[in-house]
């Protein structure tokens, strides 16, 4: 098969119709075998009696995944891409913003140009502007300077992967904003980009709020770590924590020193319990080995998971 569409949607019973629709016309214009997966992230509305009748009229060409309960885009992603049986894998939004006219072209891209995923980059935005443009704005350029891609828009819904990049990346939690990190990280290397149109909002309303942003950051971070430190904790534990334990050693010791001198040769001194330092010195310790104790805890986690030792291997002769 050519291509799968892979499709999160959460109450976006308006859409769907017209959706699959030009999806089918688009495909068969070029001649493509495909299958359009929609996964159903626990609506509330009438989406997945909507998808059943799609599924009778328009036949095998429509998948239908159904969640009980609503479980986050990332979810219904990595269902689908455990689903999919394309060659290309595309995904996209179900509200109509993506235009299924990028499709053929992110193909070829795949295809002929040899890139391992392509992303849309919305260059024109149609969303209410304070809201989502700037902290957008700001986020990418972050997100670029943190991972080393140059993508303009990392969250865009319109993406095409080629189909060994989806099986070997695992997308949980909320980290469907960061898929090119994460393709990046198993080893793709040709991440490339596409200007494609995005429209406004036809029916219903966005699903995610302000808190995309921090809770975006968050991820950032914690992907970063992982990447950097998943198989090795210790090896950042413990660096900070033997840096922070010698340190307020040192200082405790050099104030220690300093009374003893001066109990000796007879000069006033102060009380080495009267000075702030001190207190610092000690927090210091403190905090240092509880550092190198999380480094400690966080080997015997890494050590006990299984994921240790999976890698992805290319070829093999
Ligand atoms: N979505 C989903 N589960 C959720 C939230 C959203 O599957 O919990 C889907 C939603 O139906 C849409 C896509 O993810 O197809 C993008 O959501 P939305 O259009 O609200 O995001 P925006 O375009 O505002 O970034
Ligand atoms: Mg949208």
């Amino acid at each position: 098969m050519d291509i799968s569409i892979v499709i999160p949607l959460y109450n976006e019973e308006e859409s769907l119709p017209e959706l699959a629709e030009w999806i089918e016309r688009v495909m068969n214009e070029n001649k493509f075998s495909f299958e359009i997966i929609l996964i159903d992230d626990g609506s509330s509305d009438n989406s997945w009696d909507v998808i059943k009748t799609l599924r009778s009229s328009m036949g095998e060409c429509i998948r239908g995944i159904s969640f009980r309960r609503n479980y986050g885009k990332s979810a219904a992603l990595y269902c689908g891409f455990n689903a999919a049986k394309g060659d290309v894998v595309i995904t996209m939004d179900a509200d109509l913003q993506d235009s299924p006219d990028e499709i053929p072209e992110l193909y070829r891209m795949i295809r002929e140009d040899g890139y391992d995923l392509v992303s849309g980059w919305k260059k024109k935005r149609y969303d209410s502007k304070l809201s989502k443009n700037i902290p957008s704005k700001f986020f990418n350029g972050i997100t670029r300077c943190i991972s080393g891609i140059k993508l303009h828009d990392f969250n865009c819904g319109l993406k095409a992967y080629r189909s060994k990049v989806i099986k070997s990346i695992e997308v949980y939690g909320e980290m469907h904003r960061y898929i090119p990190v994460l393709a990046k990280q198993s080893g793709f290397k040709k991440i490339g980009e596409k200007t494609v149109q995005h429209r406004a909002r036809k029916y219903g309303t966005t699903k995610f709020g302000m808190s995309r942003f921090v809770n975006g950051f968050l991820d950032l971070i914690t992907i970063t770590f992982i990447t950097k430190f998943g198989k090795k904790p210790m090896h950042f534990f413990g660096v900070i924590g033997t840096v922070m334990f010698l340190l307020g050693g040192g200082i405790a010791i050099w104030l220690i020193a300093r009374k003893l001198y001066c109990i000796a040769n007879g000069i006033i001194f102060r009380d080495v319990t009267s000075q702030p330092l001190f207190y610092i010195a000690l927090v210091t310790i403190i905090i240092g080995i509880q550092l190198f104790l999380t480094g400690f805890l966080g080997e015997l986690i890494s050590r006990n998971s299984n994921e240790r030792n999976k890698y992805f291997i290319d070829s093999e002769i």
